[in-house]
């Protein structure tokens, strides 16, 4: 029989999400804020994969009244989980789904000219209803056209009984300071919002944010730094650290004589040394591009994945680690103190952005400082 405590199989990797962490940073990035400006929390893709529902509410408790989320499925489950909280929704309302928006009192981002439309067309029989309209200011991907919005300022018929709450762009250099597309968007948005009477505006993202208050606004839309990414990638991290990832040692091999390991035998132990196995795979979210890239900690001691990353398993060469110090059961740390998210990341190729969204549904799933 395999052991069994509380309902959980202790072979698998243990999720740890501190919400205290994810309250401290919000109250950190909130505190950098130009004076009238507030911070929003961005718990699309079930908050970056954390567990949008713990995550919302300690969010809420620590002040936050404004939530994003992507589509209108996302939105009515957050809903249910937060009943007085302000609730966006980045795709805007597909063709008939107004009233549904309105049933669960979820506010829509307008990106396209046919949601302008309809969306006039149902307040214009229900009275007013609070509505988003987002513009392109060179990202390229959802938002009106400044030239559509031109139209708009001119034709203000459409925007009769819409309480516009603010106007939205959003920023597509911003973890780079120096990007010159930073300012020029900066204009562009100023130019939309003096179009349609300097409504509310909401710019920035977590980078966006340390860009300068400029770039604030009325309200800016954090994610990644809250969930403690780097919102500065060429500075020290601000944001304290939210996600930690642990898994046991299944299996501790002892190499004497040279062998190879793992699909493909990309790898080669020439001995003597020895070899661990965990059981986190690409399954997982443990990106297979971390094949021979990869690292963790055991007891504090790097241990490189060696072989390639397979459905359910790495193995880890484990031989700096004294003797002593490491079991079958011994904790390895693939995310931590040792390990952020951004040091993954960068082993991988990738961005934190992908290596949280992917964390895996086997991982055992625990929340610590929630009272916090
Ligand atoms: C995901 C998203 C954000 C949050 O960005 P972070 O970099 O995670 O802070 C903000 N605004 C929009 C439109 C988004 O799609």
């Amino acid at each position: 029989m395999s052991h069994k405590r509380q309902g959980s199989d202790l072979s698998r990797a243990v999720l740890t999400v501190n919400l205290g962490a994810i309250a401290d940073n919000f109250r950190n990035l909130s505190s950098r804020l130009a004076p009238a400006c507030q911070a929003g929390a961005v718990v699309k893709a079930n908050a970056y994969g954390l567990g949008f529902e713990e995550v919302s509410k300690a969010l809420a408790k620590a002040g936050c009244r404004h939530f994003f989320v992507a589509d209108l499925e996302e939105g009515i489950a957050l809903r249910r989980v937060l009943d007085k909280a302000d609730i966006f929704v980045f795709n805007g309302p597909e063709r008939n789904s107004e009233p549904v928006f309105d049933e669960h009192s979820l506010t829509p981002i307008l990106n396209t000219p046919g949601q302008i439309e309809s969306w006039s067309a149902f307040v214009a029989s229900k009275g007013s209803r609070g509505a988003v309209i987002q513009v392109d200011t060179g990202m390229s991907r959802t938002g009106l056209d400044m030239a559509y919005l031109e139209q708009l300022a001119e034709d203000h018929k459409k925007l009769d009984g819409m309480e516009l709450k603010f106007l939205m762009s959003h920023l597509a250099c911003a973890d780079e300071p120096g990007h010159p597309l930073n300012a020029r968007q900066l204009d562009e948005f100023s130019r939309a919002r003096s179009l349609l009477g300097e409504p509310p505006g909401s710019l920035a993202n977590s980078s966006g944010i340390f860009l300068g208050t400029d770039y604030h606004f009325d309200l800016v839309r954090t994610g990644g730094a809250l969930y403690g990414m780097n919102p500065v990638p060429n500075a020290d991290n601000p944001m304290d650290s939210v996600v930690k990832l642990e898994a046991p040692i299944l299996q501790l091999r002892d190499v004497d004589s040279p062998i190879t390991v793992g699909y493909g035998a990309s790898s080669r132990v020439e001995g003597p040394g020895r070899i661990a196995t965990v059981a986190v795979g690409y399954a997982d979210g443990y990106l297979r591009s971390l094949s021979n890239k990869g690292s963790a900690f055991v007891n504090g001691v790097r241990v490189p994945v060696i072989g390639r990353v397979s459905m359910d398993y790495i193995t880890l060469d484990v031989s700096k680690v004294p003797e002593d110090k490491i079991h079958p059961g011994s904790v390895v740390e693939l995310i931590g103190p040792h390990h952020g998210i951004d040091a993954l990341a960068e082993e991988a190729g990738t961005l934190a952005y992908e290596i949280l969204t992917g964390l895996g549904a086997r991982y055992t799933r625990a929340y610590c400082g929630g009272s916090a």
